[in-house]
Order: structure tokens, then sequence, then C-alpha cells
């Protein structure tokens, strides 16, 4: 296992994160205390849950308490996140119950969870609300360090890391979704620490790959591509796992020691550059490289995460991903921001401001068609797929 040092906080973390949201419910519970020792046992020394995710703290707990009469509690980092409230008293109670379920005397890392902006987060940041409660919490040694998590849009995540109030921050942020990555560097100049949320799942479900996938970043599984993409990056720090038993976590496990360096460097430029020639030649034109000058749209569209969901779509099959995020559009969820694609007003406002020149209007139509109906399919696998693959085994 690689370790690297998560920012200001100076806390030397795993590489790979042990997240605990799959330990809720009726999942069995010494299944889930056993895929938390597993997980120690193979190296990772960062645990992260939350008060939000039913029973997971308490499971946690209780794998916690079996780990620290074998190892001492300073060797573990243990995150927890509680969503700001307008109520600091809600918070308080909040913190309490958690600290309560872990059974921990200290908490090495917590977060803010969930907010996409400072105005939403805005009550809980003044001396009277949460984050006076925080400090205080801080300066007694009950919590080491104060970090968020975000599913928020990057304009408003970037004003939250601009308050330089938060040591880190743990958000979406993949090879297939780069639209957080002035985030992330804003995040490196201010020092702080960068955790990647859900890269197997969220990051695109590489954990179930298309065949158009698997072949484009053969020989690595795509979970591995993605993962050596983000760890090819000195300002990530860690990426979050989910596995439900022990076994998963051997599946999971396979770029702990990857450092970036020689051969398994080399074989991952080599997958990138087939990727990225997948991308050109099935989207000549029309891909858009979610940079987000384009916004923002008057008409309240999202218009590099619905053409990043069409890159996606088109160029490798990831129909499933891509029609499930595009369902979620509109319906006013924290994770899809915005409106569906058919309503762009083809005002122009954003067409200067794409460096890629792309036909804006034109492609949120063809996103829509593609992703609510199944009008337009896949333009070069469905057709010409043959044509496609000759042209990239020849490069
Ligand atoms: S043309 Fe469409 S996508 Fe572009 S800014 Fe206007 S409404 Fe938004
Ligand atoms: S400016 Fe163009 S390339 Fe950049 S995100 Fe918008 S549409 Fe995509």
């Amino acid at each position: 296992m690689q370790y690297r040092r998560f920012g200001k906080t100076e806390m030397m973390l795993s590489q790979l994160s042990l997240g605990c949201m799959q330990f809720t419910g009726e999942s069995p519970e010494e299944t889930a205390i056993e895929t938390v020792e597993h997980a120690v046992a193979c190296g990772v020394n960062h645990i992260e849950t939350a008060r939000g995710y039913g029973n997971s703290e308490e499971r946690v707990g209780k794998a916690l308490k079996r780990i620290f009469a074998r190892i001492p509690r300073e060797d573990l980092y243990i995150t927890t996140k509680i969503g700001p409230s307008s109520q600091v008293d809600d918070f308080k109670r909040n913190f309490e119950l958690s600290m309560s379920l872990l059974g921990l005397d200290y908490l090495d890392n917590l977060d803010f969870h969930g907010p996409g902006s400072l105005e939403q987060v805005m009550p809980a940041m003044r001396d009277d609300g949460c984050l006076g409660y925080v400090r205080k919490l801080q300066a007694e040694g009950v919590v080491r360090h104060f970090g968020f998590s975000t599913h928020g849009y990057p304009s408003g995540v970037m004003d939250l890391v601009n308050t330089g109030e938060f040591a880190s921050i743990n958000l979406h942020y993949y090879y297939f979704y780069q639209g957080q990555r002035e985030v992330v560097q804003r995040a490196r100049e201010l020092d702080m620490g960068v955790f990647i949320i859900s890269p197997n799942n969220q990051g695109g479900r590489l954990h179930s790959p298309t065949d158009e996938l698997r072949e484009a970043t053969a020989p690595l599984h795509p979970m591995a591509f993605n993962h050596r993409w983000l760890l090819n990056q000195d300002e990530v720090h860690t990426l979050s796992f989910g596995p439900k038993n022990p076994e998963q976590v051997d599946g999971n496990i396979a770029e702990a020691d990857y450092d970036g360096t020689g051969p398994a460097r080399e074989e991952f430029d080599r997958v990138l550059a087939r990727v990225e020639a997948c991308y050109r030649a099935v989207l000549p034109g029309t891909f858009c490289t979610t940079c987000n000058k384009c916004l923002p749209c008057p008409a309240n569209i999202d218009i590099p995460g619905l053409l990043n969901l069409r890159n996606m779509d088109s160029a490798f099959a990831m129909s499933d991903y891509a029609r499930g995020r595009y369902s979620k559009v509109g319906s006013g969820g924290a994770w899809v921001k915005g409106v569906k694609g058919d309503q762009c007003t083809k005002c122009g406002d954003c067409l200067p401001r794409c460096p890629e020149n792309l036909d804006i209007p034109e492609l949120l139509w063809q996103a829509h068609q593609s992703l609510e109906t199944g009008e337009i399919g896949r333009p070069i696998w469905d057709h010409e797929g043959d044509l496609l693959k000759n042209d990239l085994e020849n490069r």
C-alpha cells in the first residue's frame, strides 16, 4: 500500500480509503466487521462513514473495537460526516451520537456532509453556528481536522474551497467526469487534502463495464485505469472503495501499490492514448472536454454534465450509466443538476465561450434524443464498429 500526505492535515493516508456507506440496513453485521478488519490488514488506514449512513457508524464502531485491541488507535484515521444545520444543537446531538457509535474519544477528520454551495451552508458557517462548534471541538482535541464532502456544481464547490475554512475536500472527480479539475487544482494551491468519492460506481459504473469500455482500456480493468488516472495526479491523495465483504476488498485493492512509475505507468500511458483515440474517432469535432467555460446557461442546463454523458454513451456504450443519470436531471436532487437538454432555448450565449467551437444546442438535442428516448444510437460503434476497431488496432 502506498500512503500520501493528506494536505495540510499532515495525515499520511493510504491511497485507497474504505468507504462504509454500504454497511447499512439488512446487510450482515459480522460481514461488515470482517470487511473492515480485512481492509485494515491489507494496509488501509483511512475509514470513512457518515451519520447519515444508517447503522454504518455502529458497525464501524464494533469493528474498530476489535481492531484497536490489536493495534494502536493512532494507526488508523477515521472520518465521519454530518450534515450542517442552521440549528447548532442538532449538529451537536448528531456529533455526540456519531462518537458514541464509533466508540471514539477523538475523531481524526470531521466533514460537513454534502454542501453544494456557500449560500446553502451559510447559516452553519457562522461563529455561533456549526463551524464555531467544530472549532471548539478542535481546540479541545476532540476533532483533529475539518473538511467537507460535496456533490455540487464546480462553481459552488469552488466558493466553499475559497473560504479557506476547510482542510480537506471529498468530491466527484474521475476520468469520465473531469468537471471539478479546477477545484482540485485550487485545493492543491491551498494545501487541502483531496479525497475522491466512489470512483468505481459514480465514476461510470466501472465495476460493471461495457464490452466497448473493457476493450478500450485493456489490458487494464476500467477501474484500474481510472484509479491510475487519478493517482497520477499529485493533488489527489486517496480514493474511496466500498466492498460489501472481505472478498471484494481483494478485488478492489489491486492498485494499492501503484506509484505512478515504471512499467505500470508506461502501461497506463499506452491505455490512455488508446482511450483518447477512441474519443477522437467516435466524436470528431463533437467531444466535450468538460472545461465548464460555456457556463452559466440562462436556461439552467448543466452543459458539461449532459455532454459528458453523451461522450460516454457514444464512445463506450455506457448507456445504462448515462441514461440512469439523465433520467434524474430536472428531478431537483443534489446529484444531477439543472434541466434536460431539450430545454435549450438556442439563445447562443454559450457558443462564443466554447474553446472547442461545439454546436452546443445541437449536441444537447442529440444527447436528449439518445439519453431520453434512445432514438439516436452510437454512431460508430453501432454502424461502423469494425472500421473503428481496425483503425485503433493500427495506432
Ligand atoms: S444556447 Fe442553450 S445551452 Fe447555450 S446558453 Fe443558451 S439555453 Fe443554454
Ligand atoms: S465550453 Fe465546450 S468543451 Fe467546454 S464544457 Fe462547455 S461545451 Fe464542453
